[in-house]
C-alpha cells in the first residue's frame, strides 16, 4: 500500500513539475488506452459512470466517476453520466436525484446531459428481434429453476432447452407476444442462443429478456418485458459510442457476453470492456445493499447519517471534493482486490483543511475558570492570527474577559505525572491570551469540580512569556459571555473495529461509541452566523463543520470531520 501511495504522489509531483511525461508510471488503463489510440482501434475516449438508480453512491463509485471522467479529461475526450434503470423494482427517482447531485458536486464534467439507459429499450427490443432473426436467440418456456437445472455447473456442461430449435417465425411471434403482454410475468424469456457447453457459465444460453409487469419510473407502463443487464449493457455502451468501458472485476467472466452481445448485434464501432479492483475501506461498510439495510434497520439517521461513506454523508460530515480526488489518487486503480484503512481518507480531509480553514477556539466539555485578579465588567479583545501556518487567512479579534471555560480534561486536582495543564499552584499559558496561575477550585456536594480559580499576570498578554520564565501547558478557552453555544457531536467507526466487522452469522458488530453528542459547547463567537457546510478547525479538538439538517441560525451543531491527530503517515 505505502509503496502504491508513493508512486501517486510522486506522478502528481511530477505532473505539477511540468516535467517529462515519460517519467509517470500509467496505469494499466490507461496503457490499454493508450494502445487502442496508438493503433487506431479509436480515435477518441468516451467514458462512462453508469449507476443503477437503487441507492445513494458511496466512496468506491467516487473512485468510479473520478477513474472515468479524469480518463475523459485526461484524454480530451467525452464522459457521460449514464443512469442503468433497467431494473424497475428497486428505482426511484430519489436516488437518480441524489446521484446527479453527488457527481455534480466531485465535480466531474458529464456536460450537463443525464442519459438514461430506459431512453435505449426500443433499440433494445430491435437487438433482440435482430439476433431472433440471425437465430442467435430463442423463446423458452422453460421456469426459472428449470433453467438453473439444465445451467449446469463449473464443472459439468449444461443441456440444451427443448425450445432451443424453435424456427425463427415461431419465436419472432412468440416474442412480440411477450412484449404485447399476452403471457404472465415469468412464464417466458428470451434466451441468447450460445453454447450449453461453454466453460463459461455466462454464455450457456443467457436469458436476456423476462415478462415483469412493474411500472418504470421513467417508462410507466409502456413495457411489460424488461432486458437483463448482460444484454442490455453492452447496448447501451455501444449506443453511446462509449470506448472503453470500464467496470469493476466481478464482471470479468461476463466480458465474453459482452463482447458477443455487441457482435451479434452489429454495433461498430464496438466498445471495450475493461475491469479493475473495486475500492475497499477496511472495517467500513460499503456496499448499497448493506448502507440500505442500515438505513431501513434505523442504525443511522438516514443516507447521509455522517457515519457513513455515502458521498452524502461525507459530504454533509464536511469532506470536500478536492479530498476525495486526493484520496482516490491515492489509492490507484488496480487489478486485484485490496482494502484501504479509513485513516487515509482522513488523510486526505486533514491535508486539504490545513491551511485553508480558521483555526478558533471551542470548549467541548466546559468547566468554569475564574480570573480573580481580572477586572470585573471589563471585557479586552485580543489579536489573534487564524492560521500561523497561512498568513493569508489574517487575524481575527477575540474577546476575553474574567469568566472563561476550559475544557474539564484541563484540569485535575491531583495530576499524574507529566500533566502540564490546570492544577493547583501550577501556571498554564493561554493560548493567545495570558499566562495564569490555578489558585483553586470549586466542588459540588457531590465532589464535582465546578469552577477552578486562577490569577493572570497582566504581563503575559498575548500568551508571551514576560521575563523568559517558560511554562509547559497551552490550552485554549472561551469566553463564557460572548461564547456561542453550540451542539457539537463527534463520531467513530461504525462498526466494532477490535470485534471485526462481521459476525459468523452476517450480522455486523456494532461500536456503541459510534456518535457522541456534546449538547453544552462554548464556542468562540468567530462562528455566530456560519452556514451549512461551512467548516472550521477548533483547536486542539479537530475540524469540523456545520451540518446541514439539524443545525439552524439560533443554534448552530457542528460534526466533527477529523481530528487532528493521525495514525496515517505518508
Ligand atoms: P454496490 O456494490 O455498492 O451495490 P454497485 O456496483 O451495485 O455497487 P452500481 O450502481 O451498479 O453499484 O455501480 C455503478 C458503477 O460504480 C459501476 O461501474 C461499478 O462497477 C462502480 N462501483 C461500485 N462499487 C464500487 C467500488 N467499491 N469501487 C469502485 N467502483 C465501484
Ligand atoms: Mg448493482
Amino acid at each position: 500500500m505505502l509503496r502504491k501511495v508513493i508512486m501517486a504522489d510522486l506522478k502528481d509531483e511530477i505532473k505539477d513539475n511540468n516535467e517529462e511525461k515519460e517519467v509517470i508510471s500509467r496505469n494499466f488503463i490507461e496503457q490499454a488506452i493508450d494502445k487502442d489510440l496508438a493503433e487506431g482501434v479509436y480515435s477518441e475516449v468516451v467514458t462512462r459512470f453508469p449507476p443503477e438508480p437503487n441507492g445513494y453512491l458511496h466512496i468506491g463509485h467516487a473512485k468510479s466517476i473520478i477513474l472515468n471522467s479524469g480518463l475523459a479529461e485526461e484524454y480530451h475526450g467525452t464522459f457521460h453520466l449514464r443512469f442503468d434503470d433497467t431494473n424497475p423494482t428497486k428505482e426511484k427517482t430519489e436516488y437518480v436525484n441524489s446521484i446527479v447531485e453527488d457527481v455534480r458536486w466531485l465535480g466531474a464534467d458529464f456536460g450537463g446531459q443525464v442519459l438514461f439507459a430506459s431512453d435505449y429499450f426500443d433499440k433494445m427490443y430491435e437487438c433482440a428481434v435482430m439476433l431472433i432473426k440471425k437465430g442467435k436467440a430463442f423463446v423458452c418456456d422453460l421456469t426459472a429453476e428449470e433453467i438453473r437445472e439444465y445451467r449446469g455447473t463449473l464443472t459439468e456442461p449444461g443441456k440444451n432447452s427443448p425450445y432451443r430449435d424453435r424456427s425463427v417465425e415461431e419465436n419472432l411471434k412468440l416474442f412480440e407476444e411477450m412484449k404485447e403482454g399476452k403471457y404472465p410475468d415469468g412464464s417466458k424469456v428470451l434466451r441468447a442462443k450460445i453454447d450449453m457447453a461453454s466453460p463459461n457459465i455466462n454464455m450457456r444460453d443467457p436469458v436476456i429478456y423476462r415478462v415483469a409487469r412493474m411500472s418504470h419510473h421513467n417508462t410507466g407502463d409502456k413495457w411489460c418485458i424488461y432486458p437483463m443487464y448482460d444484454f442490455a449493457h453492452p447496448i447501451e455502451d455501444a449506443i453511446e459510442h462509449i470506448t472503453h468501458s470500464i467496470c469493476t472485476l466481478e464482471f470479468e467472466d461476463h466480458r465474453p457476453l459482452y463482447d458477443w452481445v455487441v457482435r451479434e448485434c452489429e454495433f461498430d464501432p464496438a466498445p471495450r470492456q475493461i475491469e479493475f479492483a473495486k475500492l475497499y475501506l477496511t472495517n467500513v461498510i460499503t456496499g448499497k445493499r448493506y448502507i440500505k439495510k442500515l438505513v431501513e434497520d434505523g442504525v443511522v439517521d438516514g443516507w447521509d447519517d455522517p457515519r457513513l461513506v455515502t458521498i452524502s454523508a461525507l459530504r454533509r460530515r464536511g469532506f470536500t471534493p478536492e479530498s476525495i480526488r486526493r484520496f482516490v489518487t491515492l489509492c490507484g486503480v488496480s487489478k486485484s482486490d485490496s482494502s484501504v484503512d479509513y485513516a487515509m481518507l482522513e488523510y486526505c480531509i486533514r491535508e486539504d483543511l490545513k491551511l485553508k480553514r480558521a483555526r478558533i477556539s471551542a470548549v467541548l466539555d466546559p468547566i468554569r475558570l475564574v480570573i480573580d485578579n481580572y477586572p470585573e465588567g471589563v471585557t479586552e479583545e485580543l489579536e489573534v492570527v487564524n492560521n500561523a501556518e497561512n498568513e493569508e487567512l489574517g487575524s481575527r479579534k477575540v474577546p476575553f474577559s474574567r469568566e472563561l471555560v476550559i475544557e474539564r480534561e484541563d484540569f485535575m486536582i491531583e495530576p499524574p505525572k507529566k500533566y502540564f495543564r490546570m492544577f493547583p499552584g501550577n501556571e498554564v499559558r493561554l493560548m493567545n491570551a495570558y499566562f495564569v496561575t490555578c489558585t483553586g477550585y470549586e466542588t459540588d456536594e457531590n465532589g464535582n469540580v465546578t469552577v477552578v480559580h486562577a490569577t493572570y499576570d497582566p504581563a503575559s498578554r498575548g500568551g508571551n512569556s514576560p521575563d523568559g520564565r517558560k511554562v509547559k501547558g497551552t490550552i485554549h478557552w472561551v469566553n463564557a459571555a460572548t461564547a456561542v453555544r453550540a451542539t457539537v457531536r463527534l463520531y467513530e467507526n461504525l462498526v466494532d473495529e477490535e470485534k471485526g466487522k462481521l459476525n459468523d452469522d452476517g450480522t455486523i458488530n456494532f461500536n456503541p461509541n459510534s456518535l457522541t453528542v456534546c449538547e453544552n459547547c462554548y464556542i468562540e463567537p468567530t462562528v455566530a452566523g456560519a452556514k451549512a457546510y461551512e467548516s472550521f478547525q477548533f483547536v486542539r479538538n479537530g475540524f469540523f463543520c456545520v451540518d446541514v439538517k439539524d443545525s439552524t441560525p439560533e443554534h448552530l451543531v457542528f460534526n466533527r470531520i477529523v481530528s487532528l491527530k493521525s495514525s496515517f503517515k505518508i
